[in-house]
């Protein structure tokens, strides 16, 4: 058996549904004969709240899950970002942007055909071709910008198409593009989920990530940001994911569909094993 060592990294942004029980124990099982981590990622600090951190302690106890600690939260870890920001700064790969949200959508509205990746349309580069002056203008005038990776000049510092092993899904040949000149952070966040994921991984030694299907295509832009940050690279195994009646995937939103809630009216860790097939 694989001794591999896996995470469960939810947010404390909700309760924790049968979707999130699935992930959970499918990373535990495949800890088993190696290590098991939580890391709560908690950069969402608008969204973040105590109550949901301890419902997820609560409820992953109640699954019968037990993990090592101390456990990482995001949001102590500032540093670790950062450095991760300025390492991929000194290569030229990140540049400020200053555009507002609805700016780029008018800017993509005019465009027309604008290409689109997992996320929606793709930032049209408005700000890659700012000239140093008019960067150092902006930023001094104090106004608030966000560090967008420069994707096409990313790939000229890797060699080679970049591969990864999916469990789940066999050999991938990664298109990091697919995301476009994807925001890294921005002013109240010091790393976006995909910065931030990668350097944490690597950090806490896991060696399998395991997560739902729905972020398979993250996996994509991934791939790309461990190479540049020089990390070592993982596993990847993306699972299935819990479906209501309607086949949609859970939502945070659908408290009916709550651990806490189904322990409420009575379902044991035993009754949730058998409904998620386990
Ligand atoms: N915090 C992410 C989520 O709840 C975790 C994603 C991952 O496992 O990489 O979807």
């Amino acid at each position: 058996m694989n001794r591999f060592t896996t995470r469960f990294a939810p947010s404390p942004t909700g309760w924790l549904h049968l979707g999130h029980a699935y992930a959970a124990l499918f990373a535990a099982e495949r800890g088993r004969a190696g290590r098991f981590l939580i890391r709560l990622e908690d950069l969402d600090l608008t969204r973040a709240r105590p109550e949901y951190e301890a419902g997820i302690f609560e409820d992953l106890a109640w699954l019968g899950l037990s993990w090592e600690e101390p456990l990482i939260r995001q949001s102590e870890h500032g540093t670790v970002y950062r450095a991760g920001l300025d390492r991929l700064d000194s290569l030229g790969l990140l540049y400020p942007c200053f555009c507002t949200r609805k700016e780029i959508q008018l800017e993509i509205a005019q465009a027309g055909n604008a290409p689109h990746g997992p996320d929606g349309p793709l930032y049209p580069g408005t700000c890659r071709s700012l000239s140093q002056e008019e960067r150092a203008e902006r930023m001094a005038s104090g106004i608030s910008y966000a560090l967008r990776l420069d994707v096409g000049r990313a790939l000229t510092r890797v060699e080679g198409p970049l591969m990864w092993t999916d469990r789940a899904h066999g050999r991938q040949v990664a298109d990091p593009t697919i995301f476009g000149d994807v925001v890294l952070a921005r002013k109240d966040t010091p790393a976006s989920y995909h910065l931030a994921v990668v350097l944490d991984d690597a950090r806490q030694g896991v060696t399998l990530v395991t997560r739902g299907e729905d972020l398979l295509p993250a996996t994509h832009l991934h791939r790309l940001l461990i190479e540049l940050l020089g990390l070592p690279v993982p596993e990847w195994e993306h699972h299935r994911l819990i479906l209501d009646e309607n086949g949609r995937r859970l939502a945070k939103r659908d408290d009916a569909r709550s651990l806490r809630t189904l322990r409420q009216q009575g379902w044991t860790p035993e009754r949730v094993r058998r409904e998620l097939g386990i």
